[in-house]
């Protein structure tokens, strides 16, 4: 095994291909958590960050009372299997602390593997594309920013998906990273 945790070829040998990978933070400095995993992600075998989107900052989902999220996409190149990669983007999250108490709780780094090249995953341990992806306002805003002309795979164009979505309080709070 290599330093990293993967086997010591992991993304030597499968051609590359486009991913993006959502990033939320609401707990100890958002903005810097996610500015940090962009920096991160290019640490993965076989992989380089392509696009980042702005930040944008957004009001918590669901039932638990916690403090705003900051938001963002970003575009990997990566040579990474879908479920190397997530293991990826999970061994991130750990090294940002990330301590899971409850469903949808707050967290000080999650990252959501969206979409990996145009493939639909139906395992138990990874969805994709991300089943919260097309009516999520702060997934649909970032990932329209850096990708307008994506198709969502079995789902349709990303702007339909927008124009269908109210932005819920969403606010692009960074020019561009
Ligand atoms: P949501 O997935 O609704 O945004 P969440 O991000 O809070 O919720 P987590 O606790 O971070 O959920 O993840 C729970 C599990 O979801 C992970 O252990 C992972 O195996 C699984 N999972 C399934 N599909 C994906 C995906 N596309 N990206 C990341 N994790 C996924
Ligand atoms: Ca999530
Ligand atoms: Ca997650």
């Amino acid at each position: 095994m290599a330093e990293s945790g993967f086997p010591e070829r992991a993304g030597d040998t499968n051609p590359a291909v486009l991913a993006y990978v959502g990033l939320g933070s609401n707990l100890e400095r958002p903005q810097e958590q996610l500015l940090r995993a962009f920096g991160e992600f290019s640490r993965l075998p076989g992989t380089r960050l392509g696009a980042s989107s702005g930040l944008y900052r957004n009001p918590p989902m669901g039932p638990v009372p916690q403090p705003d999220y900051v938001n963002a996409v970003a575009a990997l190149e990566t040579r990474l299997s879908p479920l190397e990669l997530l293991d990826g983007l999970q061994a991130i999250e750990q090294a940002h602390g990330r301590v899971r108490i409850e469903r949808w709780g707050p967290r000080t780094l999650d990252l959501d593997l969206l979409l990996y090249a145009d493939q639909v995953i139906d395992e138990p341990r990874l969805q994709v594309p991300h089943p919260g992806l097309h009516e999520r306002p702060f997934v649909l805003y970032p990932l329209a920013e850096i990708a307008p002309r994506l198709t969502i795979p079995g789902r349709g164009p990303v702007t339909e998906w927008l124009a269908r979505c109210p932005s819920g309080g969403l606010v692009r709070i960074d020019p561009h990273v």
